[in-house]
């Protein structure tokens, strides 16, 4: 089996990437079970793309195998795609995912209902050390509630509710989020590369 990196410590998405890759003939282990050093990617990208690359391309320069890194975010109509890429970091650095919701909803209160849309985006990118790169980016659109609901999921789950559903990301059975979800999408499209 090839072996692949993920560059991320996040159980769970070694876990469904694996599933996926498993059926390709691709073992997925994380960067510590790959034995590459602790040191932290600096996301210095201004898009999903360029930061999921920059965290792919750090860990195989080391490694030398395929090597798998996603990033993503919220992007707020209203705020012109913000927070986009700072998603994680919206209210500063060190701040929780509650300071994250209580910045969005203040920057949102005097928006009327019908400009609260908003995406999740999710970028997976492959990159592989004969410089092949496979780019797949999944995305789902929703919009912002005035006030929190819900306590499952994380970051902006509790202020989200997908088109076409009554409840927001964190009011839902995480199963069902994560059949719609970006990172569903995103993960959907990786696959499409491989059957093709
Ligand atoms: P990343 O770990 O660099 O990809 O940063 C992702 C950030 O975007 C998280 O810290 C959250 O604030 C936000 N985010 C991404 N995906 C989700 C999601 O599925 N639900 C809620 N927030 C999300």
């Amino acid at each position: 089996m090839q072996k692949v990196i993920l560059a991320s410590r996040n159980a769970g998405k070694i876990r469904e990437i694996g599933a996926i890759l498993s059926k390709y003939d691709m073992e997925v282990i994380s960067r510590d079970d790959a034995g590459i050093p602790t040191f932290e990617v600096e996301e210095t990208g201004k898009t999903f793309e360029e930061n999921s690359y920059i965290k792919a391309k750090a860990i195989m320069d080391i490694a030398n195998v395929p090597t798998i890194a996603d990033d993503s975010g919220i992007m707020v109509e209203a705020l012109n795609g913000e927070p986009g890429v700072y998603s994680a970091r919206f209210a500063g650095e060190g701040c929780t995912p509650l300071d994250n919701n209580i910045k969005l909803m203040e920057m949102l209160k005097d928006v009327p209902d019908e400009e609260r849309g908003a995406s999740f985006v999710s970028v997976i990118t492959m990159l592989f050390p004969d410089g092949r790169k496979l780019v797949a980016r999944g995305e789902v659109h929703g919009t912002l509630l005035r006030e929190m609901k819900g306590e499952h999921g994380f970051g902006y789950d509790p202020l989200f509710v997908p088109d076409g559903c009554t409840e927001t990301f964190g009011e839902m059975d995480p199963a069902e989020k994560n059949k719609i979800s970006h990172r569903a999408r995103s993960l959907e499209k990786l696959e499409e590369f491989f059957t093709e």
